[in-house]
């Protein structure tokens, strides 16, 4: 590999070292070679991502396997491709399959197939999105579905965005722009921002990494719907004024993790109104209601945040690392991301164009994560991917119905933006007990590997069951056999407890 194949040579009067084959010739060789088997991977991979029911939802690795793939770990001589895909597929295997169908935990992704056919071209082209001069059809995609993605939010025109890597970087970056616009030169030791008592630990993370103390971040009560009063947001940022302090951002929440809960945004705006205050709202799960036939009515108070921060790996189809922050006013993002730089300034900008996507965040070498969603939203036609979010909405409220008709099952929140919680409540048992039999139900269909449907600790220390049915390969009859085995499990488990 990349050995001399000849002696020095002469060109342009000037004397060469010996010529060097390419260090990869081999590799083409290799690829060339088994091309076929690769294209057989391809097409086991759609099973992958598209498991059936029978799969397996949590294959973990256990202490002989993790040995065995710290060995893998280290890279060493040259192997060959097929052997190194086959190793590939061991390794990827221990995880929960979180695309399952009935995996019904956490966020399911609802990734279709499609997502990734996209990100094999994205990545094949390898079109850097950072600037127009690396890749200007690219990035002149990724400035039109930010504004039509805005225009969904039923943001006003001027608005857009930037695509970024989930929820958790969308919200750091939101709260660095209401830093700058809002705060500008005022002594940012006495700033305060205030989130719901609901909000994703990604809020206060990101608030903390920017260099804000725990003691800035001011959290507010939820109601017994799990959303924030806004009286008493209210009566904090009055409070806060009147100490000296400086309030300068307020988060809210459309679909909390826990719940699916929603703040009450038209009154959060009201009062970031009042108090000049930005408000970023975190729909990293939710926001995609917004492409909904049937419930985009909900998100219509989006439309009052300045910024928001939305996940399409979560409801749009996409598989992971594909987000967005959206901005009532697009141009403001460069200035808290745009700084100087003597190579892309000389780049060939001209002064009146709209600035480039690494003035607008903190990635200059980026994907193309607008052309993944492009792509599936083309292929699928706006109307499709909002039945496809009223069909995880459609069952949730399924399971709800289903369980409300069955004796011992409370429904503690409803179903909200496809995220249901209840519990199995047999009577007179203690609240000890009742753990017991909930994690026991949980585990007992996660062993046999009916589904997973995780327990979830809410605010008031109560213990619950938790679905979220968004994967669009789900049915009814699977939400059918779901509640049966809900059901059957949770008798069974119950009887067992008491033993
Ligand atoms: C998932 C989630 C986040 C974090 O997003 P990532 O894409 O995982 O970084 C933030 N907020 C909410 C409400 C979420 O559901």
């Amino acid at each position: 590999m990349g050995e001399a194949i000849s002696d020095p040579y002469i060109a342009g009067g000037h004397e060469f070292a010996p010529k060097h084959r390419s260090p990869l010739a081999d590799l083409h060789e290799e690829v060339d070679n088994h091309w076929p088997d690769v294209l057989q991977t391809y097409e086991d991979l759609r099973s992958v991502s598209n498991p059936g029911k029978d799969a397996i939802i949590a294959k973990h690795a256990d202490e002989d396997d993790l040995s065995k793939i710290r060995q893998l770990g280290v890279p060493g001589p040259p192997q060959p491709l097929m052997s190194v895909i086959d190793e590939a597929y061991q390794i990827l295997g221990y995880r929960i399959c979180t695309n399952h169908p009935l995996f019904l935990s956490f966020t399911p992704p609802s990734m279709s197939d499609i997502s990734w056919i996209a990100e094999s071209l994205v990545c094949a082209f390898n079109a850097h999105v950072g600037g127009r001069v690396t890749a200007s059809g690219p990035c002149a995609l990724e400035h039109t579905m930010t504004e039509w993605l805005a225009s969904k939010l039923n943001f006003p025109p001027g608005s857009g965005g930037i695509f970024v890597s989930g929820g958790s970087i969308a919200n750091m970056m939101a709260i660095a722009v209401a830093r700058d616009q809002i705060l500008k030169e005022r002594d940012s030791t006495r700033a305060v921002l205030y989130i719901g008592d609901q909000a994703h630990y990604s809020i206060a993370k990101a608030a903390r990494v920017l260099g804000f103390r725990d003691d800035q971040i001011h959290s507010i009560k939820s109601d017994s719907r799990f959303r924030i009063c806004p009286g008493d947001l209210k009566n904090q940022v009055r409070k806060d004024k009147s100490q000296g302090l400086i309030p300068f951002l307020v988060i809210g929440s459309f679909g909390c993790t826990e719940t699916g809960a929603i703040d009450p945004l038209e009154q959060l705006a009201d009062i970031a109104g009042d108090e000049k205050l930005w408000l970023h709202v975190d729909g990293a799960f939710g926001a995609s209601v917004t492409l909904s036939n049937s419930h985009h009515h909900v998100a219509k108070d989006l439309s009052r945040a300045d910024s928001i921060a939305w996940d399409a790996h979560k409801w749009l189809f996409q598989s992971y690392g594909c987000g967005m922050l959206l901005v009532r006013d697009k141009n403001i993002l460069a200035s808290s991301f745009h700084a100087k730089s003597t190579l892309l300034d000389n780049s060939g900008r001209v002064n009146n164009e709209a600035a480039e996507f690494w003035d607008l965040g903190l990635e200059l070498t980026r994907p193309s994560r607008a052309m993944s969603l492009w792509f599936t939203l083309r292929l699928l036609g706006v109307e499709r991917a909002g039945q496809m979010i009223d069909h995880g909405i459609h069952l949730t409220e399924l399971v709800e119905d289903a369980l409300r008709s069955l004796p011992g099952w409370d429904i503690i929140t409803p179903a909200s933006l496809a995220i249901l919680t209840f519990r199995y409540n047999a009577k007179g048992r203690s609240e000890e007990i009742l753990e017991k039999i909930n994690t026991g139900i949980s585990k007992e269909l996660l062993d046999s590997n009916a589904a997973s449907v995780m327990t979830v600790r809410l605010k008031d220390g109560l213990l619950a069951l938790r679905v979220c049915c968004i994967n669009p390969q789900l049915t009814s009859d699977d939400i059918a056999e779901l509640v049966a085995n809900l059901h059957h499990t949770a008798i069974r488990v119950s009887w067992n407890v008491s033993q």
